[in-house]
């Protein structure tokens, strides 16, 4: 990264804009220059049969939150804009992908890296920065910057959650009343798995069934997927013995939720980290 006055910080988002968005905002701001928010619904990053149609929009809103975080660009760009004609080319990042949410959202992150490669070649900004709640689109991410040797820092941020622990996201939004209740149990239940690895349980499976067992426990869900996997390769682990990452999928309700948090920091030197949103002013450190 060049020297501070001379830097662009992008944070990209889809909008509806929450504290998880606000403290990439104040990161990117603590560290560059300039920031530029890039707010982009993309349809290539939808599967047929998801939510495109109707994902949260607040652009009023959205505009409000960069003011009064000092966004000096928000570049909230037409479908045309950036698909003016139908794109042939996609960035797709093997093995990264395999797993997790992959096989659930087929062709999802190959348009993922695709619509972050473009915003990274439209805005050329210095540094971008991405939330680890979306912690295979963060390592997908990473890859592909060193793949094709991207000249920019990609800058991981920490989850924001709720006091009870539910990370922030534009999708709770489609929870009912009862439903969002129910969705704090992916926190507790992952916190009480990593619990559990920093007492001396390192054996996987044993930790993915009490998670799973835990969030059926808590009302009707399907669970799409409890892993545990190596936190820069994302293969699934039978033995934390290296650091390691927590991720699990379900869907409860309207809602399809993902959430992640790292595990055997004990084991492997890694302390875990959580980072709570408890009032206007949300955590950004790490
Ligand atoms: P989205 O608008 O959901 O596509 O997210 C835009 C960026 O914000 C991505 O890098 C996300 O990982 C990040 N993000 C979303 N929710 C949170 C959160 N609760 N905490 C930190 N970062 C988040």
């Amino acid at each position: 990264m060049t020297s501070l006055d001379e830097t662009i910080g992008l944070v990209p988002t889809m909008g509806a804009l929450h504290a998880g968005h606000r403290s990439l905002i104040d990161a990117a701001r603590h560290r560059c220059a300039a920031v530029v928010v890039s707010i982009f619904v993309n349809p290539t990053q939808f599967s047929p049969g998801e939510d495109f149609d109707r994902y949260p929009k607040t652009p009023d809103s959205d505009l409000t939150v960069c003011r009064d975080a000092g966004v000096d660009l928000v570049f909230m760009p037409a479908l045309a804009d950036i698909y003016p004609t139908a794109a042939v080319t996609t960035i797709h990042v093997n093995g990264l992908t395999d797993g997790l949410c992959g096989p659930f959202r087929p062709g999802h992150f190959d348009g993922v890296a695709t619509i972050v490669a473009k915003l990274f070649n439209i805005v050329k900004p210095d540094a971008a920065f991405f939330g680890e709640k979306d912690f295979q689109q963060l390592r997908v991410v990473q890859r592909m910057t060193r793949d094709l040797n991207l000249d920019l820092e990609i800058v991981p941020c920490p989850t924001v959650r709720e006091p009870d622990g539910l990370a922030m996201s534009s999708r709770n939004a489609y929870l009912s009343a009862p439903h969002r209740l129910q969705a704090a149990v992916l926190h507790r239940a992952m916190t009480a798995a990593a619990q559990g690895a920093a007492a001396g349980q390192l054996e996987a499976a044993p930790l993915i069934e009490a998670v799973t067992r835990h969030i059926h426990d808590a009302g009707p869900t399907v669970v799409e997927y409890v892993s545990i996997v190596d936190s820069m390769t994302l293969e699934p682990l039978t033995i934390i013995d290296r650091p390691a990452r927590i991720c699990v999928a379900v869907r409860i309700g309207a809602c399809r939720l993902i959430d992640n948090m790292e595990i055997g920091g004990a084991a492997t030197g890694v302390e875990p980290r959580v980072t709570r949103h408890s009032s206007s002013a949300p955590e950004s450190g790490k």
